[in-house]
């Protein structure tokens, strides 16, 4: 049996007989794997709390036959704060759901989407106004998008790509189509948003910097309706409907 060593976030859990558990990880190396963390439901557990869903490890895994084997388990980061609210534990919920339902194994992109899992975790718990969540959350949709090939687009008509010179002429986003669209195809179709520029420069900065640094970027109004776009541009992309929305927008 090979071992074999990664960084892995962990995503879910679930009960396996008396003491095991299947835990579904999300590793910098190979993307998601499902693993098996025997007796770690025995109060002596050497994995303890280590795979408990958010928190991220250096893990030592056996090559198993059906399911990999965590041999060992030594924490990088736990997010505690993360699970001392509900908005912040909802926002988290929300980026591990999309990188759950979008990952797989042997991720060509698993160093990158990673590592934006990590800074956008590492940020919720840190960062002290919803806006700033809001920021890092839509930070890490757009990224994550990028690394699956579904990049946003904000160049060009997303149905026509006619090029404008100016950003301002485009008025619309459909989420269905993928991005910014004309006011031509915009108008053609009640699927659109009606958008400004000031979403396309939230959306562009958002990309580039992991802290909102001017005051547009902390518009909660603004943050909420591109928080919105992007969740249904995300809907777009997957058959299935995540549980994380409907709760933010309880919370919220
Ligand atoms: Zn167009």
């Amino acid at each position: 049996m090979a071992n074999y060593k990664t960084q892995a976030i962990n995503l879910k859990t679930y009960n396996l007989g008396e003491a095991d558990k299947i835990v579904v990880i999300y590793s910098r190396d190979h993307g998601i794997i499902k693993c098996v963390a025997k007796g770690i439901k025995k109060p002596a557990s050497k994995l303890g709390g280590r795979m408990q869903v958010f928190n991220a490890n250096n893990l030592m895994l056996a090559d198993g036959r059906n399911l990999d084997i965590v041999c060992q388990a030594e924490s990088i980061e736990n997010f505690s704060k993360i699970r001392e609210d509900l908005t912040r534990l909802s926002y988290a919920f929300y980026c591990i759901e999309l990188v759950n339902l979008f990952g797989t194994d042997n991720d060509p992109n698993s160093k990158n989407i990673y590592d934006i899992l990590f800074e956008t975790l590492k940020n919720i718990s840190i960062f002290t106004q919803v806006e700033e969540i809001l920021w890092a959350v839509m930070r890490f949709k757009l990224k994550l998008a990028q690394y699956l090939g579904y990049e946003v687009e904000l160049e060009h008509c997303a149905k026509c790509n006619c090029e404008e010179q100016e950003f301002s002429t485009y008025h619309y986003f459909s989420a269905e189509a993928g991005g910014v669209v004309c006011n031509e195809c915009g108008n053609i179709s009640n699927k659109s948003f009606e958008i400004d520029k000031r979403y396309i420069k939230l959306f562009k900065d958002a990309i580039n910097y992991d802290f909102p640094f001017e005051k547009e970027h902390t518009d909660k109004m603004l943050l909420f309706s591109s928080f919105n776009i992007l969740k249904e541009f995300i809907s777009h992309r997957s058959d299935k409907k995540l549980k994380t929305p409907d709760i933010i927008e309880i919370l919220c």
